[in-house]
């Protein structure tokens, strides 16, 4: 079976969507994605994207755009919030050897770019100001209605369209993103404006009561990517990332490390954003309706995995709806990208947890436990994960 010919509309052109459109077009599809900014979005900052996504982006024949725009970090480290080093999990060279493949990390505007390129290679469409509004589905066709007045009917539909789906409401009557209690501000401030070496190249965890604060280069070194994520009573801002002042960020990472204190004396300027969930999908289809990315299965980013498990999921759609068609393809999708995403889903909360111990007591004993565990087996708890190649059975 083959892709030839069927005309798949995409809702969303984030990392998932952007990826699923160029999977499916490299299948011989024929692929339009609607996206209702007016250009791809900038906002976001960094990400980090382990062995397992870079296998995708290998298999898109997208890996040598990618390196020339990613950095290699040497290592994460977690640091307690005053500075000491908890432990120290080599990447670099290491992960190659480990995973057979690198760890990176990009500007999102980089790797969506990256993408975007694929997918116009690919012969994928982009149509921006297009808000999808309503959906219909009628035997083998599927309608999709725009802001604009605009009415689109394709042979499937892709819900890409983030962790507030409007696909998701529509066509699966899934239940709305809640509030997780967690707030992550994000940012990115140049290097040269803080003293040299302050941040080695390395994903750097300092973990608090209650918080913790991550920040990594990207771009070469020229600038430093932080994320500082806060647990919080509520959210009342009808978005999920806001513009927020840096005085209220400072306030936040009072007493954190001295090179926490220099970097956040340089922020300039910072989004706040709400980090929501919502409970496991009972399905992530709906006849000729999919879903892909934070649209079926958001999570903490306290695994960084969001984007990697969106470009999995591209993949493995793509591979499913060619060998089975698009109902049968879209339902071996699931069942093959579902339970690697929920376990994922619970382990970035179970992160959460142990980067914010509350009590200094506990949190002082754990971190020492945390650091008698031999590196191998600290390791080895990311094996599923960064070992785990969806490209291989292809
Ligand atoms: C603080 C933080 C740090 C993170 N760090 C990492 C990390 O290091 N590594 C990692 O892998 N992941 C990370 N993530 C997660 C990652 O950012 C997301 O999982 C990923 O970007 C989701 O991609 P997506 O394409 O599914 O959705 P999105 O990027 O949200 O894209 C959805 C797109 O759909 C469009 N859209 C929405 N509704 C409509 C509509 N009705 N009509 C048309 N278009 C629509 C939107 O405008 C948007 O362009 C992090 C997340 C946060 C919040």
């Amino acid at each position: 079976m083959t892709l030839k010919d069927q005309e798949i509309s995409i809702i969303g052109a984030g990392i998932a969507g952007l990826a699923t459109a160029t999977a499916l077009a490299q299948k011989g599809a024929r692929v339009r994605v609607f996206e209702q900014a007016e250009g791809l979005g900038e906002v976001g900052a960094g990400l980090q994207i382990s062995p397992n996504a870079v296998a995708v982006l290998e298999g898109l024949g997208l890996r040598a755009a990618a390196a020339e725009v990613a950095n290699t970090p040497e290592a994460v480290v977690l640091r307690d919030y005053r500075g000491a080093e908890v432990v120290r999990l080599p990447m670099g060279a290491s992960a190659v050897a480990r995973y057979g493949r690198p760890y990176w990390q990009f500007h999102r505007a980089d790797l969506l770019a990256v993408l975007a390129q694929g997918a116009r290679a690919a012969g994928v469409e982009m149509v921006f100001d297009r808000r999808l509004v309503a959906l219909s589905q009628k035997g083998r066709r599927v309608t999709a209605d725009f802001e604009t007045g605009a009415q689109v009917e394709a042979d499937a539909l892709i819900g890409a369209d983030g962790v507030r789906s409007v696909v998701r409401g529509l066509a699966l009557q899934g239940q709305p993103a809640a509030f997780t209690g967690q707030v992550a501000w994000r940012g990115l401030v140049a290097a040269e404006r803080l003293p040299e070496g302050l941040f080695e190249n390395a994903a750097q965890v300092f973990m608090g009561k209650g918080r913790h604060f991550v920040a990594y280069p990207l771009r070469g070194g020229s600038l430093i990517n932080f994320v500082a994520v806060e647990e919080r009573a509520g959210w009342a801002e009808e978005g999920w990332n806001i513009p927020d002042t840096t005085e209220n960020l400072r306030h936040a990472f009072k007493g954190f490390a001295s090179p926490v204190q220099a970097l956040l004396e340089q922020v300039e300027e910072t989004f706040l954003w709400g980090l929501f969930n919502h409970p496991v999908l009972p399905r992530w289809s709906a006849g000729r309706i999919g879903l892909v990315g934070d649209a079926c299965h958001p999570m903490l980013p306290f695994l960084a995995q969001g984007a990697g498990m969106g470009l999995e999921d591209a993949w493995v759609l793509a591979r499913e709806m060619a060998a089975n068609g698009i109902e049968n393809g879209l339902q071996a999708y699931e069942t093959t990208c579902k339970p690697r995403a929920t376990r994922v889903q619970r382990g970035a909360a179970r992160n959460a947890w142990s980067y914010h111990l509350r009590n200094p007591l506990f949190r002082g004993a754990a971190h020492k436990v945390l650091a008698m565990v031999p590196q191998k087996a600290l390791l080895g708890q990311f094996d599923y994960l960064y070992g785990h190649d969806v490209t291989e059975q292809s």
